[in-house]
């Protein structure tokens, strides 16, 4: 009798998730009052590449639930690591101690990129770790008595994150605006975008050209430049806007000559999704940091580092305390995100990830061929296991509101998708099966179809 009571109850608060989620819990990214339209959708649980909500619907993750999820939810090897660690310690600070998860995982990530990037400093979100890396920069030129770089570059249409120096570098109007007097003024170079390849241009002369311009600021401004930032090869958030890895090559040697920090922000771009480990492999360069998050914990839990070279570490190593790098978050090294990190990295390697996701990125090229046919679509591009394309303006009736739209639209194909304005992209975990990557892709043509209707 109390049992039946007791699911009755269960029964009821489920039913409610999404109210109550509405009256208590403000949701990142939104207008909430969006929401009396909008569909928010309570997930129970999730399994491979889909999640389940609360009805029973079944939804193909098909953007890796904000770019974090790497091998499917609750992968049975992530979960087991995952409880292994647990068993043995869920998490101590990381200054004074150390553990083994935190030091393996450093020393793996160090190997990844042939000891160039050796010294690892953790966090846990990937605003924090963007944060690091202009600090110690920062830091680094003070303690080289040069104390006036303190300038950062940016890309225009870049993003690294919401935090007030994270946001500084950031240029995307929406997310700056109503902060605009709280942000640090940045310089902002103009982006290598492919889509301005146009009138016969190829985007590796979009590419030199920008360069170009990069260079004329730094040639005026370069005594007072720390760094310059930016997301190799896809500027995520800035509508998948792709670039041509010979812009990365000419920076590396602008950095250079005119003695700049060049920190690689990989927190999306990072652990495979553009075909190498790290995005700056297919540029053949090193940067002076590297931050990851979202994928390097399989999409677990929240972990994010910045790697710096032996040079950097070197500069900090003095007896005063004042000339350490004095940051710390209180999750930093967490040994279960570490533990889950590990777990992923495990996976790259017996699973041949890499390899297998030339095929897959080609299975995924071929699902998608009737969007590059589509007249209503343009600028059809695609780097690794990260394909987008955007709708003509033109065919556009309601440009402001085309993303929650098709958002919508998605979830009755049974997919999640998040368009960034006009730009539809997927960004799906590495373990889709050609099949259901050819349902994806029909199923984002049936979504499209519905708003365009
Ligand atoms: C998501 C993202 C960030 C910010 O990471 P959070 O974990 O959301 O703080 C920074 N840079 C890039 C390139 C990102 O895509």
């Amino acid at each position: 009798m109390n049992t039946h009571l007791i699911d009755e109850q269960n029964l009821t608060d489920s039913k409610n998730w999404v109210d109550r989620s509405l009256a208590a819990v403000w949701h990142p990214c939104t207008q909430m009052k969006h929401h009396e339209s909008l569909p928010l959708i309570a997930i129970t649980r999730g399994e491979g590449a889909w999640l389940y909500d609360d009805k029973g619907n079944a939804f193909l993750d098909c953007i890796s639930s904000w770019w974090t999820n790497l091998f499917g939810h609750a992968n049975p090897r992530i979960n087991q690591a995952i409880s292994k660690q647990l068993e043995k310690i869920e998490h101590v600070m990381l200054a004074g101690f150390t553990h083994a998860p935190v030091v393996e995982l450093s020393e793996k990530l160090g190997a990844l990129t042939q000891g160039h990037l050796g010294h690892v400093f953790y966090a846990s979100d990937g605003a924090s770790a963007v944060e690091i890396a202009l600090k110690m920069s920062h830091h680094y030129w003070q303690l080289q008595g040069k104390p006036q770089k303190k300038k950062f570059v940016c890309l225009e249409n870049s993003y690294h994150g919401e935090t007030l120096g994270a946001l500084a570098v950031t240029d995307v109007a929406l997310f700056r605006e109503a902060y605009g007097p709280l942000l640090q003024s940045v310089f902002i170079a103009p982006s290598p975008d492919s889509r301005k390849a146009k009138d016969g241009k190829s985007a590796k002369e979009i590419a030199i050209e920008c360069a170009d311009a990069l260079e004329t600021i730094f040639v005026k401004e370069h005594q007072n430049i720390a760094a310059f930032i930016i997301e190799p090869l896809v500027q995520c958030a800035g509508q998948m806007a792709m670039h041509s890895p010979e812009y990365l090559r000419r920076v590396r040697a602008l950095c250079d000559q005119y003695e700049i920090h060049l920190i690689a922000d990989e927190i999306a771009v990072g652990c495979g999704r553009t075909g190498k480990f790290f995005a700056c492999e297919h540029a053949g360069i090193w940067p002076d940091f590297l931050t990851l998050s979202k994928g390097i914990s399989g999409g677990y839990l929240p972990l994010s580092l910045s790697m710096t070279t032996e040079k950097i570490y070197r500069a900090f190593y003095r007896d005063q305390t004042a000339q350490g790098f004095l940051h710390s978050h209180s999750y930093t090294g967490n040994p279960l995100a570490c533990a889950a990190a590990l777990a992923a990295l495990a996976i790259f390697e017996s699973d041949q990830v890499l390899e297998k996701n030339i095929e897959r990125a080609q299975d995924l090229a071929h699902a998608f061929k009737w969007a590059k046919e589509d007249t209503r679509l343009e600028h059809w591009r695609q780097q690794g296991m990260i394909l987008a394309f955007d709708i003509k303006p033109s065919v556009l009736k309601n440009p402001s509101s085309f993303a929650r739209e098709m958002f919508s639209a998605s979830l009755l194909e049974g997919i999640l998708i998040r368009p960034i304005g006009n730009t539809i992209y997927v960004m799906p975990p590495y373990i889709l099966t050609a099949s259901q990557t050819q349902n994806m892709a029909q199923a984002v043509q049936r979504a499209l179809n519905r708003v365009l209707k």
